[in-house]
């Protein structure tokens, strides 16, 4: 993101081919996609661990191996193509997660906070509305999202959308701004990137440009990811995560080469 290089650092290829994903990033000018497929949608950790929130539809790869394959058969210099995952911290199991994410070396690592401690999908709509109980989700939310920043079973680049919990929780916190910056705060110290998450500026604006002030006052790495899960969603929000960067004086993560 920026003057230099313009990157999508998050997409999904579970419901189209990666050609198409990678089409669509060099048609709209990207110099870099990563594919960041969630690891919920491998059959090995899939089946020996339960996620609270899952896609139930698309394709479950039986291997990482199969999922490498992918990658092999894009011939393109640009964009350039980066290998990834989306991890879920989920503390119960985060050193089997993380045994598995191991096993290989990735470009990118993606990071994200699907399911608060008890289990419940941040995106459920059908937990309790009231002021009380909202603000307690947020709270609960902040902490889990700092304590994944803290952990080191995996060397992630990125913590991914981390207003999501605004699809659920939409009576925030007197003090949410405070607890961003606490956020940020973190993120700074471990080296890790907030994510200026494309989905959710395209639907929650006012809350991504929260974090991003929060961002700044916190002093962390911002990243931009579409979230794209077709071709037609490959870099969208990348404009208003520029704007905000812009605005706000963000600095933008660079992906270690490995
Ligand atoms: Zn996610
Ligand atoms: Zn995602």
């Amino acid at each position: 993101m920026g003057t230099k290089t313009k990157s999508d650092n998050h997409s999904h290829i579970i419901y189209d081919s990666i050609q198409s994903m990678v089409d669509s990033a060099r048609s709209k000018a990207f110099d870099s996609i990563s594919i960041t497929e969630h690891i919920s949608q491998f059959a090995e950790p899939r089946d020996k661990i339960e996620f609270g929130s899952v896609h139930t539809k698309g394709r479950i790869f039986s291997n990482i191996e199969e999922y490498l394959l992918e990658f092999r058969n894009i011939p393109t210099k640009i964009p350039t193509v980066n290998k990834g995952l989306e991890v879920d911290y989920i503390r119960r199991v985060s050193q089997e997660i993380a045994k598995y994410v191991n096993e290989r070396g990735w470009d990118v690592l993606l990071l994200s906070v699907h399911e608060l401690s008890d289990g419940i999908d941040v995106e459920d709509t059908s937990r309790p509305q009231d002021k009380e109980s909202s603000e307690r989700r947020w709270v609960q939310y902040i902490e889990l999202q700092k304590e994944g920043l803290q952990n080191d079973l995996i060397p992630f680049d990125v913590l991914t959308h981390p207003v999501r919990l605004g699809r659920s929780s939409h009576k925030l916190p007197g003090n949410l701004d405070e607890l961003l910056i606490e956020l940020a705060e973190v993120a700074r110290k471990e080296d890790r990137a907030l994510e200026l998450n494309g989905n959710d500026l395209t639907r929650d604006y006012k809350l991504v440009e929260k974090l991003a002030q929060a961002c700044s006052a916190g002093g962390c790495k911002v990243s931009f990811g579409s979230d794209a899960h077709h071709p037609s969603e490959v870099g969208r929000g990348y404009e208003k995560a520029l704007e905000l960067v812009n605005r706000y004086g963000l600095k933008q993560l660079t992906l270690p080469q490995r």
